[in-house]
């Protein structure tokens, strides 16, 4: 038979929409209708299942699923000797301390001796020993941030992206304990056939990823310009200029990284550059 791999993605919740949106735009095809817990794409040799996220660390490292998309957070917190192959960039999210907003808070030192409540033990726990503090760990899985107004808790460690949640339960977050993002990890022993499969998923990710972070900028630019447009654009290998109907006029068409565009666009309208357009790449290979 031919060889297949399985990847193990999250059914439903914050990291299942782009996680199966990341394998769409690698041209990987495949049905995923509701209650729907394996399938099989009809172009690439990959089967999924679809797990509750908690799950995703234990079957990758047992091999049941030679791949996975879970959080850094799940990963670390579950602990199985898995290879984390590539960050992804989606489900960023942080594991922040909290206390009841009223509180004064003076420092680490505040949770000496207190009860925290958390889903993270693993990670909450290396974090304090770090740190010389000793608490005692709750954990309840799930509803964390009612915990202190219930009683359960002085404190909790939970999920952070945006606070809105902590501030609706009268929290304040007041330490940051450790960051997350979506990675795809993989089985420590895959065979060639396996590895060379996941080779070529790994390729069209970083194709889509970089496509991502870049843009395709096209502008005018009167002639005497172009030397000094040219230093401004590192391109992929360097910029196409092709004459414009207008005499001495050309248009240049390049790549820039999303993080510096701005900053660029700023400097090439000051070098004389008109009409400026931007374009999403969908995919880039180099
Ligand atoms: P499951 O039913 O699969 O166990 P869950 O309830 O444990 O799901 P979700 O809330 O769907 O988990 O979150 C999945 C992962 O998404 C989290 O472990 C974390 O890595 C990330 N995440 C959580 N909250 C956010 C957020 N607000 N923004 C971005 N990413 C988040
Ligand atoms: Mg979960």
């Amino acid at each position: 038979m031919e060889q297949i791999i399985r990847i193990a993605v999250q059914k439903s919740g914050r990291l299942s929409d782009d996680s199966l949106a990341l394998i769409k735009e690698c041209g990987i095809k495949f049905y995923n209708g509701t209650g729907k817990l394996k399938s099989t794409s009809t172009n690439f040799p990959i089967e999924f299942l679809f797990l509750r996220d908690d799950d995703i660390p234990g079957y990758v490292a047992d091999g049941v699923a030679d791949l996975g998309i879970v959080g850094e957070n799940e990963l670390v917190e579950k602990d199985k000797d898995v290879l984390t192959l590539k960050k992804l960039g989606f489900s960023k999210c942080r594991l922040s301390l909290a206390i009841p907003k009223g509180q004064d808070y003076p420092g680490l030192e505040f949770f000496q001796g207190k009860n925290i409540a958390t889903s993270y033990p693993k990670i909450l726990g290396d974090y304090l020993t770090s740190k010389g503090i000793k608490a005692d760990i709750h954990e309840i899985s799930g509803s964390v941030e009612i915990a202190p107004s219930i009683g359960l808790a002085e404190g909790i460690c939970d999920i952070v992206s945006s606070g809105s949640t902590l501030m609706m339960n009268g929290l304040k977050e007041v330490e940051e304990i450790f960051k997350s993002e979506a990675v795809l990890i993989s089985n420590h022993d895959l065979n060639e056939a396996k590895k060379s499969i996941v080779d070529k998923l790994l390729f069209r990710m970083n194709a889509v990823q970089k496509g991502k972070i870049s843009k395709y900028v096209l502008m005018n630019v009167p002639n005497e310009a172009i030397d000094k447009i040219i230093k401004l654009i590192p391109g992929m290998r360097s910029p196409t200029i092709l004459p414009l109907a207008q005499e001495g006029w050309s248009s240049v068409h390049s790549v820039l990284n999303e993080d510096t565009f701005w900053e660029h666009i700023e400097e090439l309208r000051a070098a004389g550059a008109e009409g400026i357009l931007v374009v999403p790449i969908e995919k880039m290979i180099l």
